[in-house]
């Protein structure tokens, strides 16, 4: 393709996007005189229907407001945002990563909610996980103090689950969610229950099977090491601990076989067998809750393994939602962000809906006491959040480029065709030089 075409292609690609979004400028009036805010959003079919029913609610307490709510799959979310601050098209209200705080801020995408948040009286800042509020805070040189920006929609802490029944049907003690599994001690027990049930010789039921993207911070972090240093602009994976994590992390699948092989993979992937009752253990977020209430076994959550640090590790994500600094009702945008985010009626729908985790610490009291919904150990979700749960690397820097380029070149060293010790030092020259770059662009973008 030429260039020309190229750019002509992209413009009717930008175009388009412009246009399906056309419906969503913020803030018109509706014709019966109505305020109408829009909501752009995305999530799974249980989560649109929670939101819905929420957006009902809210309309319902405030004659006056209409709400539009605009949902895109989640796979074309950030695209579809970016569509609408190009063109000067954007939504009075709309989720946003917390990793785009620092760009948003600085070019005056979002509106700085603090003075309505100081002058409401519904709201308790004190009832909300403060590491939820801390990020989507900035000073304008660092995220995490500072202004307020947005509230968080949710946080997710990512625990690790384990089919209960599995066990009890090999005979394996349970895990104690008290005493987490050493390295050495997982891939026993994955070893104990990875069986050939049926005798073909193949086996046909897995210890585990982990999406490096989304599992390897567990192994990296336990076993002190990062992808940063603590200025956020040094890339640290060659670190010797940072390998032999990320060595461990491969060896699952090559040296003790506990994953299913890149050829089973193929045939079913590892959610799928999850679900079907065939891995002991799998990832869990707070998201899946409502889906795993159905599955055909019993589940429960407990810490993933510890590398030398002793102590687990995992992450909390998170999305923020934020108001348009263009928008035509400030008072009525940040009251429904408040209304999804930090109050008892709108918290409550969502967290019997079993979408996420309460936002509010009262409400989170209760929610772990009860034992009525799966799983048990939902105290575990609330300990990742108050104890042990980090935010992913590249939500600290103005940009994630060099944190996603290590894992769109990672697969040799899951196929185990070179080491974890060669992967990380021919890997960080080119992560520092993008993150070298981001932070040029944050100094510039400060001017
Ligand atoms: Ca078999």
């Amino acid at each position: 393709m030429t260039k020309k075409k190229g750019f002509a292609l992209t413009m009717v690609v930008l175009l388009l996007m412009v246009a399906a979004l056309a419906g969503c400028s913020g803030g018109s009036s509706s014709s019966d005189g109505s305020k109408e805010l829009t909501f752009m959003f995305r999530g799974g079919t249980d989560e649109q229907k929670a939101y819905k029913d929420v957006i009902k609610k809210f309309e319902e307490e405030h004659p006056g407001v209409k709400v539009k709510m605009v949902v895109t799959a989640a796979d074309q979310y950030a695209t579809k945002l970016r569509a609408a601050i190009t063109g000067n098209n954007l939504p009075d209200i709309f989720y946003y990563a917390p990793g785009d705080l620092k760009a948003y801020v600085n070019s005056g995408v979002l509106k700085d909610l603090t003075p309505y948040i100081e002058k409401s009286k519904d709201i308790n800042l004190d009832n909300i996980w403060k590491y939820g509020v801390d990020l989507y805070r900035y000073d304008g040189k660092m995220a995490g103090q500072g202004n307020i920006y947005g509230m968080p929609k949710d946080l997710g802490p990512f625990a690790l689950g384990y089919n209960k029944t599995m066990f009890e049907k090999a005979g394996v003690p349970l895990p104690d969610k008290d005493k987490p599994y050493t390295w050495e001690e997982f891939i026993k027990v994955n070893q104990e229950l990875t069986k050939d049930t049926n005798g073909d010789g193949k086996p046909d039921q897995y210890g585990t099977g982990f999406n490096v993207q989304w599992a390897l911070q567990a192994f990296v972090w336990s076993n002190g090491a990062d992808w940063l240093d603590e200025s956020k602009t040094k890339v640290t994976i060659d670190d010797p601990k940072f390998a032999e994590a990320l060595q461990f992390f491969a060896d699952m699948q090559n040296k003790y076989k506990i994953t299913p092989g890149i050829e089973q993979s193929q045939t079913l992937d590892t959610y799928q067998r999850w679900m079907k009752g065939e891995m002991a253990f799998f990832p869990v977020g707070p998201w899946d809750m409502s889906t795993f209430e159905k599955l055909p076994f019993e589940y429960d959550l407990l810490p993933f393994p510890t590398g030398s640090t002793g102590k687990p590790a995992t992450w909390i994500g998170s999305l923020g939602i934020g108001v348009s600094s263009k928008t035509k009702y400030p008072d009525e945008a940040v009251e429904l962000v408040n209304y999804l985010t930090t109050s008892k009626e709108g918290m409550k729908q969502l967290v019997d809906a079993k979408v996420q985790i309460p936002n509010l610490l009262d409400m989170a009291d209760e929610w772990v006491k009860d034992t009525k919904t799966k799983p048990n150990n939902k105290q575990e979700f609330i300990d990742i959040v108050k104890d042990y749960g980090r935010a992913l690397p590249g939500n600290y820097t103005y940009n994630a480029e060099w944190y996603d380029i290590f894992f769109t070149d990672i697969q040799p060293v899951l196929d185990g065709k070179i080491t974890a010790a060669d992967y990380v030092k021919q890997e960080q020259p080119k992560m520092q030089k993008l993150l070298d770059k981001a932070v040029e662009q944050e100094k510039k973008s400060q001017k």
